[in-house]
């Protein structure tokens, strides 16, 4: 198995060299999608990864996908893991847990064929990171559900045709039943409208606002269980994190090598400015907590594939290289000094997506109160 993955680890860098620098700066400035990338993607099979074989797809571990996302990251920035994330985990994921056999062939298709671009929509604009009170509700009737409401800071939606919607359908005393999440092509419905938000972090992927005004789906489209959303998302939430984790741990290597060479070669005073130890410690702690992180990850992949809660690593992991990955793009900024104020520089980009994965898709203080209050077990503070 340690050589298949190699193979495809080998595939991917020689196919994917030429998207170079250039590539991602002109799809962030000019803020449009990267199908080239998801083309050679596609051509390398990389689009199913972790979609069972029964249904086409290369039936790969999280540990495998998760590797190729931070070298696709330590390649190519967060955009790049953040693509191979949406099809592997919003795609292959939430297909593998279709009860419906006809939508989970169609959608495995529409995967496969690197035209899903699939999508999670659960943000609101009044519910924030309060999800359990998330307004957008469906209402049964007649064999089918209406789905009503609004979602904001959806990423790729507009292109989608594979979004997992999570809803209101019944109220509980215990929040978090009575959500349920639904699977729907929204190019079938017309009543799914969008508005591009002028964003600041993911600009090639694009994310969106995303106005629900009763579209009809049948009860196939739910994925797990009625009322039982939020134990159905989990899951692919818990691997959304470990993969916000890698592509944190993959962008870090790229701006470590990037502030490393510029520290090596640029001479002031006399020798490198790398040569000092105010430049060399940062970049060095920043190593060693993304190999820390990184740690975290693998155990987490470990415990995912053996159906255990892998929610401690993921949230860990997911705090821990965010916080690496941002505090690297800083003092990247600082080591190329004014040059990194140069877009063509390529530090600022990453600067941006890396304060991204600070807040999404699980902000640092959610991830603290997550470890707080389940795994110490203090006190709820909400
Ligand atoms: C570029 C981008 C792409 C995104 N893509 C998606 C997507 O595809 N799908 C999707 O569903 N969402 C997406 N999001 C949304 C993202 O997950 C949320 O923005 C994030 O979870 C924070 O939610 P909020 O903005 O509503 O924060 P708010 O709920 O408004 O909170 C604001 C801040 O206060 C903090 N806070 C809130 N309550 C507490 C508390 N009790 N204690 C301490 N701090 C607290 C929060 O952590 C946050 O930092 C995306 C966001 C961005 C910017």
């Amino acid at each position: 198995m340690a050589e298949v993955l190699q193979t495809i680890l080998n595939a991917f860098k020689e196919a994917t060299s030429s998207f170079d620098e250039a590539y991602w700066i002109n799809k962030d400035r000019s803020a449009s999608f990267p199908s080239e990338y998801l083309s050679k993607l596609r051509e390398l099979e990389l689009t199913a990864m972790l979609l069972p074989q029964s249904l086409g797809g290369a039936g790969l571990s999280l540990y495998d996908y998760l590797k190729l996302v931070r070298l696709s990251s330590s390649m190519h920035g967060v955009e790049a893991g953040d693509l191979l994330m949406a099809y592997n985990v919003f795609g292959s994921l939430v297909i593998s847990n279709l009860k419906s056999e006809k939508l989970a062939e169609k959608f495995s298709k529409l995967l496969i064929e690197g035209v899903a671009n699939p999508c999670v929509a659960i943000t609101e604009p009044q519910a924030g990171v309060d999800t359990f009170s998330i307004s957008t509700q469906a209402e049964y009737k007649n064999g089918e559900y209406t789905i009503r409401g609004k979602k904001i800071w959806i990423t790729m939606a507009a292109n989608s045709r594979l979004m997992t919607v999570l809803c209101r359908t019944s109220k509980n005393q215990k929040r978090s039943f009575g959500l349920t999440a639904f699977v729907l092509d929204p190019s079938e419905h017309k009543e799914v409208k969008f508005s591009r938000i002028n964003d600041i972090a993911l600009r090639s992927l694009g994310s969106y606002e995303v106005f629900f005004d009763d579209v009809k789906v049948g009860e196939e489209a739910i994925l797990g269980e009625r009322d039982k959303g939020w134990e159905a998302i989990t899951r692919v939430l818990n691997a959304e994190r470990l993969s916000t984790a890698a592509i944190a741990c993959g962008v870090s290597d790229l701006l470590l090598k990037k502030a490393t060479w510029y520290a090596s070669n640029r001479v002031v005073f006399g020798r490198p400015i790398g040569s000092n130890q105010a430049i060399q410690f940062p970049l060095a702690l920043c190593k060693a907590c993304v190999e820390a992180a990184w740690r975290l990850v693998i155990e987490g992949a470990k415990k995912f594939e053996k159906g255990e809660n892998a929610a401690f690593e993921a949230n860990a992991s997911a705090l821990l290289a965010s916080k690496t990955a941002y505090e690297v793009s800083d003092i990247a900024m600082q080591v190329f000094g004014g040059m990194s104020f140069a877009v063509e520089t390529g530090i600022e980009l990453h600067w941006r997506n890396a304060r991204l994965l600070r807040v999404g898709p699980v902000p640092e203080q959610m991830a603290l109160s997550f470890i707080a209050h389940n795994v110490l077990g203090l006190p709820r503070s909400f």
